[in-house]
């Protein structure tokens, strides 16, 4: 279905991000994956990707946290593979404070990563996609995008922003061929997630298992966490022709989390 786009996912070295990267990869596309992690353990990543999927793999280190390295992971994706037809604005990062005590140097990274680079590679990525007049945008928010926790003020302020930004995104390529949607995930269990998950295990002096129910319990009604190849599976959909006209949504799928 994808064969001969291009597909830039980041933060795909781990976690949801290479869920998608996987999903897209399955349905025809070239890959440019992006993250951090030890260089050996991406490098068999990028070609274990390529032997299963049957497609180009590229792989670009850019900190995300600067529009300078956004906009070299575009250029990079241009110059190797020939374009960016479809961009998933996936890498992001958590930190967990009341507003009062929340260090300056954390509100200005989480802005910086799970918002500001989601405008700076769309930045980038447009005028290619409106120039072949087809392109999809695809922005991992959150069901904090949607509603709020405490004690996250930097990454639901961050997530609300991807919402509203992909909504203007929308707007602003409404009858090009471009479509721009953001997925709204619930808890899914991943290195970010466990993280939190062992805070709350040391805090509560309980085992992963309980630490686990009981994040779950707090939130998510289906008590069960959506998985990486779920929202692959969607991150695909709204690559689709049948999604063509499905834009400025911003998609839940986080077992009635935000149905509450
Ligand atoms: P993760 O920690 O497993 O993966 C994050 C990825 O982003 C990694 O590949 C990491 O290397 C990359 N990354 C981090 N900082 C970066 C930077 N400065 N430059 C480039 N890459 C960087 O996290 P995840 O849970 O897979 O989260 C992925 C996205 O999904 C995030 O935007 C997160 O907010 C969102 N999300 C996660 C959950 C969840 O429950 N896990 C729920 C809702 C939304």
């Amino acid at each position: 279905m994808l064969k001969g786009k291009v597909a830039v996912v980041t933060g795909s070295t781990s976690g949801i991000g290479l869920g998608i990267a996987r999903a897209l990869g399955r349905a025809g596309a070239d890959l440019v994956l992006n993250g951090f992690g030890d260089a050996a353990t991406i490098e068999a990543l990028r070609s274990s990707l390529e032997s299963e999927c049957g497609v180009r793999v590229a792989y670009h280190g850019a900190d995300l946290a600067t529009a300078g390295g956004v906009e070299s992971l575009i250029r990079h994706a241009e110059a190797t593979l020939g374009g960016v037809d479809v961009l998933v604005n996936n890498a992001g990062i958590q930190y967990v404070a009341p507003i009062e005590e929340f260090p300056v140097e954390r509100w200005d990274a989480v802005l910086a990563i799970n918002l500001s680079a989601v405008f700076h590679g769309t930045r980038c990525a447009l005028p290619g996609m409106k120039a072949r007049g087809w392109g999809r945008i695809v922005n991992i928010a959150s069901a904090h995008g949607l509603v709020a926790s405490a004690q996250k003020s930097a990454y639901v302020a961050a997530k609300h922003g991807v919402v509203g930004l992909t909504k203007v995104t929308a707007l602003e390529t409404a009858g090009t061929g471009v479509t721009c949607n953001a997925i709204c995930p619930g808890w899914v269990l991943t290195p970010l997630v466990q993280k939190q998950v062992d805070a709350l295990a040391a805090a509560k002096g309980l085992d992963d298992a309980a630490a686990r129910a009981e994040l779950l319990g707090a939130k998510q009604p289906s008590g069960q966490f959506v998985t990486p190849e779920q929202l692959g599976a969607l991150a695909v959909f709204l690559c689709s022709d049948a999604a063509a006209q499905m834009t400025g949504a911003a998609l839940p799928m986080d077992g009635a989390w935000t149905a509450q």
